[in-house]
């Protein structure tokens, strides 16, 4: 018996021994791990600084999209912001150190030179002494900064990255929009630096684009040529036309010469000369303002005089081709008959926004699997979660949006909710979420949209690589028809991605997500920053106010995304994509058909009025492309066509086709300041 209890227990002591061994080797493995975790990341970096994306080759494909695209809020600015004026003088070397610096900068270096030069005039200039932090990583950001003179150390997560000197560029994309600190900055001399704020920045663009286009229109106006036109369409002009730069003695046309455009001078002065009797003979000399050329936009002319750049000459420029894709705008109107637009209400609609009621709505449990019994969460977004419910009256599933009112008036977005309930409810279209009903309570606003239950087009895509080209085209098609109808009433989408189109147990695609749209008459711009950074136009990352035209961008980007699997212009860091977005050169994968690249870079034209869907027969040239040769756009609005789609959507639980998401049991804070009265 002693023996026995002897060799148990030496066998414990060996199990004891046997545990503490496999403990430490645990605790090893898992030092490793995290050391070559940190090597990876380190190595990353290395790998960025290497990758140089503007000396891609023709055939390099974009990185995959892995996650979810981040998303900014549109923050709320002033449209008018008074700033104070702060200009602090720099002396030559010192602009021309700031000017250098920009032009370091993956994404400043695009902007043009006016923007450039109006930067170096704000910015101010800040001291420090060693051991300050700059920057601390986690916090938001809402400032630039130039390393004018001194040393600075850039650390995260307490490890060093690298060290910053004079003529360094730092936190540029708060200048966008307020970011977290991925980094922090701390002085290591004395150090002088050259700051600008975003607010200042931004008010700065808007303001000067708004000029601009203000002083263009005055221009137009007195070219006799386009009397007729009225804002609308001369603001469409303005959109259509380009910058273009000349040398002194440079001749921009030459008298005899087949006329092709049209010129107006912003800069510079210009020398009329004509040729009599065998000699040039001076006509006048044209200013600022002042225009030439206008005929040649209307009747094929030959050039009856020769202008000639007299110093360096800016002109804003549009040729005849152009002009005629643009003008007549009467045309512009959106050509969806009618009657196919449905804006009465279906009946059964009706019912359900009077019957609904927040108290008999019963959340839908999994029916097995690790969360069995917990309610289904569709989907998790920015600003709120997504649950699957149902009501015993209706036996009908409804999506049900939650959001934290504590946590929309922390990040002030009150009017953006109101505004996305205004316009969604407002909305009668088969290639829209319907709307229900909405509700608020102490804590959250609830919004009971239609259920979507073939899942989101981004896991769908995710999971076939890059789809088919028919699918691509269904999906894209749809979107149109969501477009057609929205931007006919006026409403700009402005966040259009994989992620906010969902599948309805047809295979129809309808748009989600309505938290960026905004409502627009024709001729205004927004000027507000936001959007998925993929998804961005230019004319949005540069502050030159933005419209319709915006949406068809993102339309182009999206065709390209759903062909490729990742979208056109992207990186793992933001500033690269916004300067691929401006540099605009599209590399196509060689399986991509020719309609396919014709559609996408016609949609994904840098001057917002050479998009195709907003030329002079709008969307109508949209859906004329060739690349929607197959379909039926009539039988598509009455839902006839067959959905090609059909064979992405899983048959199952109703959740089939969404990601198994834990049910989030904590409860937000209470919130009683009152914004939410008309739920
Ligand atoms: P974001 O950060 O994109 O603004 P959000 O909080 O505004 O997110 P939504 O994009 O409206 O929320 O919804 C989040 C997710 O919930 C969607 O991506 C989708 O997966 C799911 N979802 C939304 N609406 C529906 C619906 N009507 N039917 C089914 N699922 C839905
Ligand atoms: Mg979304």
């Amino acid at each position: 018996m002693e023996a026995q209890l002897e060799e148990i227990q030496q066998m414990l002591e060996k199990q004891y021994q046997l545990n503490k061994d496999l403990q430490k080797q645990n605790q090893d493995l898992k030092q490793q791990l995290q050391q070559k975790e940190i090597d990876l990341k380190e190595l990353q970096e290395r790998l960025n600084e290497f990758d140089c994306p503007f000396q891609q080759n023709n055939n390099e494909i974009p990185e995959v999209r892995e996650s979810r695209a981040a998303v900014m809020a549109p923050e709320p600015v002033p449209e008018e912001l008074d700033i104070p004026d702060r200009r602090v003088h720099k002396s030559d070397s010192e602009t021309a150190q700031i000017i250098k610096a920009i032009g370091r900068s993956d994404f400043l270096s695009r902007l043009d030179e006016e923007q450039i030069n109006m930067m170096v005039e704000m910015m101010t200039s800040l001291n420090f002494c060693p051991g300050d932090d700059i920057i601390t990583e986690g916090t938001e950001g809402d400032s630039l900064y130039i390393v004018a003179e001194g040393e600075l150390r850039v650390m995260q997560a307490g490890r060093d990255l690298r060290t910053l000197t004079s003529g360094d560029v730092f936190g540029e994309l708060a200048i966008l929009y307020n970011c977290k600190r991925t980094a922090s900055v701390k002085a290591v001399t004395i150090v002088k630096l050259w700051c600008i704020e975003r607010q200042t920045y931004r008010s700065i663009m808007t303001n000067k684009s708004k000029k601009k286009r203000e002083q263009l229109m005055s221009f137009l106006k007195t070219a006799r040529t386009l009397k007729a036109l009225n804002n609308v369409q001369l603001s469409k002009i303005i959109d259509c036309m380009e910058e273009v730069k000349f040398v002194n003695n440079e001749v921009i046309v030459r008298e005899g010469t087949e006329g092709d455009s049209f010129y107006i001078i912003l800069k510079g002065e210009v020398l009329v000369t004509k040729k009599v009797n065998g000699q040039q003979k001076v006509i006048r000399k044209m200013g600022e303002g002042e225009h030439f050329g206008e005929l040649a936009l209307i009747r094929e002319i030959l050039r009856t005089a020769t202008c000639t750049a007299v110093g360096n000459v800016t002109c804003f420029s549009i040729d005849k081709e152009v002009f005629e894709e643009t003008i007549p705008i009467d045309s512009l109107e959106l050509h969806d008959e009618p009657d196919l637009i449905e804006d009465v209400e279906k009946p059964e609609n009706v019912g359900l926004k009077t019957s609904l009621n927040l108290r008999d709505l019963i959340p839908v449990p999994y029916q097995e699997g690790r969360y069995q019994g917990d309610p289904v969460t569709l989907g998790v977004g920015g600003f709120g979660r997504v649950e699957l419910v149902t009501t015993l009256q209706h036996r009908k599933y409804f999506a049900m949006k939650k959001v934290s009112k504590k946590h929309i008036v922390a990040k002030r977005q009150e009017s953006h909710v109101l505004l996305e309930w205004r316009i969604l409810q407002s909305i009668q279209s088969d290639f829209i979420v319907r709307l229900h009903a909405a509700f608020s309570d102490t804590r959250y606003i609830y919004m009971i949209m239609e259920f979507c239950s073939g899942g989101e087009i981004w896991t769908k895509l995710k999971e076939a690589g890059r789809f088919e080209e028919n699918i691509a085209v269904f999906v894209t098609a749809c979107v149109v028809e969501a477009y057609a109808y929205l931007h006919k009433k006026g409403i700009l989408y402005r966040d259009l991605k994989p992620e906010n189109l969902m599948l309805d147990f047809r295979g129809y695609v309808k748009l989600v997500d309505f938290g960026f749209a905004k409502e627009l008459s024709r001729g205004e711009k927004t000027y507000s920053f936001c959007g998925t950074p993929e998804y961005m136009s230019p004319e949005i990352i540069q502050n030159q106010g933005h419209d319709f035209a915006a949406d068809f961008w993102s339309l182009g980007v999206l065709v390209y995304e759903l062909l490729v699997g990742s979208p056109p212009f992207s990186s793992s860091e933001p500033q690269k994509i916004y300067a691929k977005i401006l540099d605009g050169v599209l590399n196509f994968p060689p399986y991509l058909g020719e309609s396919a690249k014709s559609l996408i870079s016609k949609l994904c034209r840098p001057r917002p009025g050479q998009r195709l869907g907003n030329t002079k027969n709008g969307i109508k040239d949209v859906r004329h492309h060739r690349w929607f040769n197959s379909i039926n756009w009539h039988k598509l609005r009455m839902g006839q066509l067959e959905a090609p789609t059909i064979r992405l959507i899983r048959k199952g639980p109703c959740y089939i086709n969404f990601d198994i998401l834990p049910y989030d049991k904590s409860q937000a804070e209470e919130e009683f300041s009152g914004w939410d009265q008309v739920f």
